[in-house]
């Protein structure tokens, strides 16, 4: 199965790196969290270098 990221919302400060990054994937909800919609918008490769590497709390992780 492949892998999908998860936001943790708790340890998201909605900087919104992710949903600018990688619109397809993630965006922020109605509380200004982020959450993925779409984890097959984009490839992982782009998911891991332009989401995860760049969130300044580190709360996107891979989920299998
Ligand atoms: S990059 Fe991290 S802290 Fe910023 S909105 Fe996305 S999940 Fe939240």
């Amino acid at each position: 199965m492949a892998k999908k990221p998860w936001v943790d919302k708790d340890q998201c400060i909605s900087c919104g790196i992710c949903e600018n990054n990688c619109p397809q994937v993630f965006r922020l909800d109605s509380h200004g969290k982020s959450e993925c919609y779409d984890p097959d918008g984009a490839p992982e490769e782009v998911i891991q270098s332009m989401a995860i590497d760049l969130c300044p709390v580190s709360c996107i992780m891979w989920a299998e």
